[in-house]
């Protein structure tokens, strides 16, 4: 039976990149990377290459079996250009950690957006709900939103065999939140990228669209959407140490705007010291501090300084990919 192969990449857009994905059919295949041969796509309709030159080449870097489709597969891609170097949309060439030795726990915020109210899910039309209060981790139908379509996202993320910790309503209405852990950055990434796909897909059937903006309500008292970047290497996890945890900490102060660069488009809008955020000029870390940038999460101390930090700055529509190689780079700069 023919086999639906899936490639999935990110397109050239900025300052957000999307999703592009086409099927490719097989004969056959034996469910390995490895397996599989590159392929190309206009470049010229993504952002990607001049019309005159518009080749681009998808080379598959990770593949799942996809949930929603028979006999079928999801291969997200790298982009390359015609010469087979890295595209300069292609975050994840820029990842190093060839050793796997970087862990990350993304924690994924979103809103659940009804297209017809151009609103979150939950949202009266032409009105307001009540405050926010009954809506972060809440049951029933006064509260919760959508749980139809997230349940169905677990299910299919579980059946692809992608990692997901956890997923809770958030503190918005129709706002919810998904975690993703690997040991590799590379595999975070990829694994964030295609439950985002999953999820969008799940949206068409619903007609509810997935609002990945980190601040969709703008100045109103509302949440707006993180992708908490959580983060360790060999060095946090056996460091023994509050000085190394100051050390690696105080490594980020003074590349503030690099990373802002890449944590996601708008975060000024986010990142305003209100709603759980610090600003985003300053720098800031501490232990359980959920206002700071960068919180040591209280099991740190509790396990004699061993274990993980949590940049709470990146947001819903940043890259993965972007946001690990800068925490990557810089974490790697500190000799301890
Ligand atoms: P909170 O909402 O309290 O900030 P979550 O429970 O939503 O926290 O997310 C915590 C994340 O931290 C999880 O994704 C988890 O996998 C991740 N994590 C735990 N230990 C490590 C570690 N050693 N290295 C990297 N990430 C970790
Ligand atoms: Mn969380
Ligand atoms: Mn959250
Ligand atoms: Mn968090």
């Amino acid at each position: 039976m023919a086999v639906k192969l899936e490639y999935v990449w990110l397109d050239g857009y900025k300052p957000t990149q999307s999703l592009r994905s086409k099927t490719k059919i097989e004969k056959e295949f034996s469910g390995k990377v490895a397996d599989l041969s590159n392929w190309s796509f206009d470049g010229s309709s993504t952002e990607q290459a001049p019309g005159g030159s518009s080749d681009c080449l998808l080379k598959p870097v990770y593949v799942v079996p996809d949930p929603q489709r028979k006999s079928a597969y999801l291969v997200m891609c790298e982009v390359l250009n015609s010469d087979g170097t890295p595209h300069e949309s292609n975050g994840r060439a820029l990842i190093e950690d060839d050793d796997n030795d970087f862990w990350f726990g993304f924690e994924q915020e979103y809103f659940l957006w009804d297209n017809k109210t151009n609103r979150p899910l939950g949202f009266p039309a032409g009105g307001f709900p009540s405050p926010q209060g009954p809506y972060y981790c809440s049951v029933g139908a006064a509260n919760a939103y959508g749980r139809n379509i997230i349940e169905e996202h677990l299910d299919v993320c579980l059946e692809a065999g992608l990692n997901v910790e956890g997923i809770n309503a958030e503190v918005a209405t129709g706002q919810w939140e998904f975690q993703i852990f690997s040991k590799g950055a590379k595999g975070a990434g990829d694994q964030i990228w295609i439950a985002r796909y999953l999820l969008e897909r799940i949206g068409e059937k619903y007609g509810v669209s997935i609002n990945w903006h980190c601040k969709p309500l703008g100045s109103l008292d509302w949440n707006g959407s993180g992708m908490h970047a959580n983060f360790s290497n060999t060095l946090l996890r056996t460091a023994g140490s509050k000085a190394i945890f100051d050390k690696v900490c105080e490594a980020f102060r003074p590349v503030v705007k690099e990373h802002i660069d890449v944590y996601g488009a708008d975060n000024h809008l986010r990142l305003t010291g209100k709603h759980e955020t610090a600003s985003i000029m300053d720098f800031s870390y501490g232990v359980s501090d959920r206002g700071a940038s960068i919180r040591i999460p209280v099991g740190v101390p509790a396990n004699g300084w061993k274990g993980y930090l949590e940049d709470r700055r990146p947001n819903s529509a940043a890259d993965p990919y972007k946001v690990a190689a800068r925490i990557i780079k810089t974490v790697k700069s500190v000799k301890a």
